[in-house]
């Protein structure tokens, strides 16, 4: 195994356990490794730091697989993280039952570069570094063992593949094609995934306990919906009761698919559901214009910033479209608000949300911070792995 050497003093991220090596803190390469290849970590001094998975085109020169430098990386290695990634699942009380969620979750489960995500009997799994992808066959196997699922998908179409000098990469890995759609049942209400040609690996399922909540409180309320991709929000708010529900999205494939979603949940008032196709910031400056308000808005954006580099431009979307949300809200109305950008962080987001209330004038609070429960658990030496941020805010 070749060993990849660190410069002086750079041995401290590894000490933490974060999982990430830099090319910065790299010395020399001792022998020969492909990408992918396992190498051997070593401080300068040469103690033993771990076993890493080795990506020469990237920024992440390497990703721990363990930091026990006697631990082999093999096939049984990845059957044992993977089998413990799904034992954590197991043991929480708010997933008994759910039939879509998120099996592995990359370097929180201590298998970076790795997504896995269940619909039913079908396992959707997402490679993203050199790593992932060379042990591809004995996730595969991992996951067979640990779920017992008929197939696997493989959704590997990921822009940060590239980062790592990998090609897009899609198709089946096990088992059959389904022989007609696949679905999920969210807490009640059914709904059509499609992990081929879906966003991410077909759902957002890190907003489970977000659309659940909105339920609970939707009885009676007009309620819009904001980039509400294939409906999740909008038919949980229509579950709740909703008197109304306007849901809104630039692409005319989601909203045929959360139409079809409606369809499927013949038990929801489907006559208090409306779809607009339209650009969100346009279509709020109408309604201010037509003065349409709401009880309740949600606004679960696409990522403005993928990194720390594109915050600015970020943060003026994101205040846009807020003040364009705390200008349409009824007195006592409520704004669930979002942001999936790696790059802005919560506290960020809530100096951006604040601005964005104090200049439509609403005097507003916090009555609940709303995590991406559903993406569970998060290393706790790794923030860089949660992602999703949400703040309900009521306006007086
Ligand atoms: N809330 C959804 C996920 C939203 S994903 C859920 O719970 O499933 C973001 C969505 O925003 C995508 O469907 C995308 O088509 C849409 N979108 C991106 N930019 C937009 C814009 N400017 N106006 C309207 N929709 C937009």
């Amino acid at each position: 195994m070749a060993q990849l050497i660190l410069m002086p003093g750079k041995e401290r991220s590894a000490m933490k356990r974060h999982p990430w090596l830099f090319a910065g803190s790299v010395g020399r390469l001792e022998g020969r490794a492909r990408p992918g290849d396992t190498v051997e970590v070593l401080a300068d001094n040469l103690r033993p730091l771990g076993r890493a998975a080795y990506s020469p085109a990237s920024q992440i020169r390497a990703r721990f697989w363990t930091f026990d430098a006697d631990e082999a990386v093999d096939d049984a290695f990845f059957k044992r993280r993977i089998a413990a990634a799904v034992a954590r699942r197991q043991a929480l009380p708010e997933l008994r039952g759910q039939d879509g969620l998120r099996l592995i979750h990359a370097e929180s489960d201590g298998l970076p570069g790795v997504i896995a995500d269940q619909y039913g009997d079908t396992v959707v799994v997402q490679l993203t570094s050199a790593g992932a992808d060379k042990w591809r066959k004995a996730i595969v196997a991992g996951l067979v063992k640990a779920t017992g699922c008929a197939r696997i998908y493989e959704r590997s179409d990921s822009d940060v593949r590239g980062l790592e000098g990998l090609e897009p990469t899609t198709g089946w890995l096990h088992g059959e094609p389904p022989a007609g759609g696949l679905s999920i049942a969210e807490n009640g209400v059914r709904l059509a995934v499609d992990v081929v040609g879906g966003h991410k690996t077909g759902f957002y399922l890190d907003q489970r306990e977000n659309r659940a909540w909105l339920r609970s409180v939707a009885a009676g309320k007009d309620v819009l919906n904001c980039f509400c991709y294939t409906g999740g929000f909008s038919l949980q708010a229509l579950a709740g009761d909703a008197a109304s529900v306007l849901s809104i999205d630039s692409s005319g494939p989601a909203l045929a698919q959360a139409r079809a979603n409606l369809a499927l949940n013949p038990q929801l008032p489907a006559e208090r559901a409306e779809w607009l196709e339209a650009d969100v910031f346009q279509a709020l400056r109408d309604f201010r214009k037509a003065g349409r308000t709401f009880d309740l808005i949600v606004l679960d954006p696409p990522k403005f910033a993928p990194s720390a580099a594109h915050a600015e431009r970020a943060a003026r979307a994101y205040k846009d479209i807020n003040l364009l949300g705390f200008r349409l809200l009824r007195p006592g109305g409520l704004l669930m608000t979002y942001s999936c950008s790696g790059g802005v962080g919560l506290e960020l987001f809530q100096k951006i949300v604040a601005s964005a209330a104090q200049d439509a004038g609403r005097d507003a609070r916090i009555v609940r911070r709303l995590a991406g429960d559903a993406d569970h658990p998060v290393a706790l030496n790794f923030p860089e792995g949660e992602y999703l941020k949400g703040l309900l805010v009521q306006v007086d």
